[in-house]
């Protein structure tokens, strides 16, 4: 049988849990172990799909098309596995499986309840990973939101159960809290934490390992009124102290032997790990030799959860090209209106050695967008454009090479008498939002001889998509004719995945969501070689194009 890790949060939300798991999981891989993470939210919707990313932050999508909670990309970076469907569940998800069956008579007139319904529910989700893929050693679940909320509890019922039905070497209990530090008494305070264990316990789950997060060491003092008072061993208190960069957690956690302690518990007889070549990552990332400056330009820039893949993938292309990336982060809105001249435009990018347009919904922050976008390729900034950041680097191009002053994209300009970007047809006549776009990974061919090609070194490659719209193949010609050209596309021929613009140093754009496959010990390509030639663009390596393609 598979061994099951359980994670709670308590104190207050936004712990970082997602990245203690992925931490966790990333040990217990190097340990030579089969880890499964898997990511249960209590909110009623069915997925993150519908929900705004001032909500939860990203929505993040798997191969398989799943719309999922953000941490996913977490577990998939700190484990270098592919997730799918099957690991993230919400109540909502959760009501649906049980209404659907109560429809059909399966509950044979029985009353339908919280208990046993929802939670035996709940504990087949929990087996599930395990139950389809045997070879799967560990089984860790994250449980989302705070103990305490009144939506959680279904869920801390249900691993009540399991914990129960099962042998106590089967599964444990990890537990994060907040450790303040007060700085008018200079203390570090540890009742937050009892009280959330006290409430963890009285729902009837006794913590194995509580993970104290705190920007103070929590010293041995803390530690031991802490164990002794939520009633565990003082080495199973971890201070998890905050850090500079997130792909150091699986180092302090080690440090501090919980690998090795959680595997002795869960009765795991595994080596220690090697993880010197993580260690090495680590210092690149906290200490490179260079640094470049890339500007995002986007719509949810107050909330970096929002675009928090691309951030990583910044990280991880900045490991191979020995630089750490610097994300300026500049609202596409502040960029629109007749007063934002050229000499503003140059005042923003000044320092900037590259421009990232990504993706997006709805017309808010179009304008500025593209007037990024046209700025880039004027000046021969390196530019990477993703999913919107194509559709818009499209109209672009549409306006200003291809003399259609108006044109623009059916989804926020239902008028244009030039719709470049248009409804895909498989979209046509879908009413309901959720669960509905072009979701997952499809293969894209890489033309032989472009920008794509030496960047990807391959004729084809899979990439994870999550859109409606898409160039469209009317005005293909006449895109080609004035110099672009699409490096990438759909097996059929028939879908536009990647556009590049061949007299521009680096000008290349993608339909699908390359930041969503970047892993640290594997960088995706495009953000790979967007960080090379920004750096070159920086040391003036690179002939300084007007962007401007011929036709
Ligand atoms: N809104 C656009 C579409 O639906 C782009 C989506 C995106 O950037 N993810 O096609």
């Amino acid at each position: 049988m598979a061994k099951y890790v359980f994670v709670t949060g308590g104190v207050v939300s936004a712990l970082g849990k997602g990245i203690a798991c992925a931490s966790l999981g990333n040990l217990l891989k190097a340990r030579g172990l089969k880890v499964v993470l898997q990511k249960f939210d209590p909110y009623l919707n069915v997925d993150p799909g519908t929900m705004s990313p001032f909500q939860h932050g990203e929505v993040f999508v798997l191969d398989d098309g799943a719309e999922c909670d953000l941490d996913l990309g977490h577990y998939e970076r700190f484990t270098d596995t592919d997730l799918a469907q099957i690991h993230n569940l919400t109540s909502g998800r959760v009501y649906e499986t049980i209404l659907a069956r109560e429809r059909k008579g399966e509950y044979l007139g029985r009353t339908v309840q919280v208990i046993p319904h929802v939670t035996d529910e709940i504990k087949r989700r929990i087996m599930l990973p395990a139950q389809s893929d045997p070879t799967v050693d560990v089984v860790i679940t994250e449980i989302g939101g705070t103990v305490g909320d009144i939506e959680s509890l279904p869920f801390l019922e249900a691993i009540r159960q399991f914990r129960l039905e099962n042998e106590p070497e089967d599964s444990a209990s990890l537990h994060l809290t907040l450790v303040p530090y007060i700085a008018a008494a200079g203390e570090i305070k540890t009742k937050p934490t009892q009280h959330s264990v006290r409430e963890l316990r009285s729902i009837g789950i006794q913590p194995d390992f509580l993970m104290c997060r705190t920007c103070q060491p929590i010293g041995d003092e803390a530690r031991r009124k802490i164990a002794l008072f939520c009633n565990l061993p003082v080495a199973n208190v971890i201070d998890g102290r905050d850090v500079a960069s997130i792909y150091e957690v699986p180092l302090t956690m080690h440090e501090q032997e919980f690998d090795r302690r959680l595997c002795r518990r869960l009765g795991l007889d595994t080596p220690e790990p090697d993880l010197t070549e993580w260690r090495r990552m680590v210092a690149l990332i906290l200490d490179p030799p260079d640094r470049v400056r890339i500007a995002i330009v986007g719509k949810y820039v107050e909330l970096k959860d929002a675009y928090k893949s691309i951030s990583e993938a910044f990280i991880h292309a900045g490991i191979p090209n020995r630089a750490g990336v610097d994300q300026i982060w500049i609202d596409s809105e502040s960029l629109e209106g007749e007063e934002v001249g050229d000499a503003r435009l140059r005042e923003v990018f000044a320092g900037c050695h590259g421009v990232l347009v990504p993706g997006g919904f709805g017309d808010r922050g179009i304008p500025g967008k593209v007037r990024a976008i046209r700025y880039a390729r004027e000046n021969g900034i390196p530019f990477l454009g993703i999913c919107l950041g194509l559709q818009c680097a499209m109209i672009e191009i549409a306006r200003d090479v291809l003399g259609l002053e108006r044109a623009g994209s059916a989804e926020f300009d239902p008028d244009t008498p030039h719709p470049v970007i248009h409804l895909m047809d498989k979209q046509k006549g879908i009413v309901n939002l959720g669960g509905t776009m072009r979701l997952g990974a499809y293969p894209c061919r890489v033309e032989n001889g472009t920008l794509a090609w030496q960047c990807y070194g391959r004729p084809e490659v899979s990439e994870r998509h999550r859109h409606r719209y898409e160039v469209n193949n009317d005005y293909r010609e006449a895109f080609t004719r004035a110099g672009v050209v699409f490096s990438g596309l759909s097996p059929d021929g028939r879908l536009v995945e990647i556009m590049e613009l061949p007299t521009h140093p680096f000008f290349i754009a993608a339909q699908f969501h390359p930041e969503l496959k970047s892993r640290p010990r594997r960088p995706h390509p495009l953000f790979r070689a967007l960080v090379g030639a920004a750096i070159a663009h920086r040391d003036g390596a690179v002939a300084r194009a007007t962007g401007r393609a011929a036709g």
